[in-house]
């Protein structure tokens, strides 16, 4: 049975997620009573267990995690300033865009992101994935910069730069989470 942390957070609504090392987080309200809790534990048990499965088996297919400590993060972090150095400004002048500010986050939830005011977000994890995906999410996000949106034609943008990019958004959706969560665990750890 997979062990199940309580927390209780400031949040209005129940959240249930598999953490890296395989347990089961169940977010709760502040004001949940005990016998709530227990409740909810008793009727999401099986969802619980199949969610903890799941997650194992695309664990074990990523193979082994990297530590994220403090100095290891320093690390990616400096790498992903290198990659970006090295491949952004080549993509941009393919999609015939300029930026204006581009920044390296220890994001938790997100790998890049675009604002308005054509500033570019990166998590500092990007230097970590398979370099197909990383050249994916630079090209996502200059592609923003000419559609703000996820538009079809924002997609063909996208296709026209990397053909097989459906590949790298496969590869995100199944992993990515799980480096994410890992970024988030450590963390948690950090602020404890
Ligand atoms: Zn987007």
């Amino acid at each position: 049975m997979v062990e199940i942390i309580v927390k209780k957070v400031k949040a209005k609504s129940f959240s249930i997620r598999i953490t890296p090392d395989g347990k089961a987080e169940l977010r709760v309200p502040l004001r949940t009573s005990r016998r709530t809790v227990e409740d909810v534990i008793r009727r999401y048990r099986p969802k619980i267990e199949e969610m903890a499965r799941k997650q194992q088996k695309v664990a074990a297919e990523f193979g082994a995690l990297p530590a994220l400590d403090e100095k290891a993060l320093a690390s990616y972090t400096k790498q992903t300033r290198q990659l970006l150095s090295e491949r952004l400004d080549g993509f941009a002048a393919q999609i015939g865009v300029t930026y204006h500010r581009v920044s390296v986050k220890k994001q938790v939830s997100r790998w890049g992101s675009c604002s308005g005011k054509g500033n570019l977000k990166f998590n500092c994890l990007l230097s970590l994935l398979p370099p197909d995906v990383a050249d994916y999410i630079m090209v996502h996000e200059l592609c923003h910069l000419k559609q703000l949106n996820h538009s079809p034609a924002f997609w063909a943008e996208v296709a026209r730069v990397l053909p097989q990019y459906r590949q790298s958004e496969r590869w995100l959706k199944r992993y990515g989470h799980i480096l994410l969560g890992q970024l988030r665990l450590s963390k948690e750890e950090r602020n404890g």
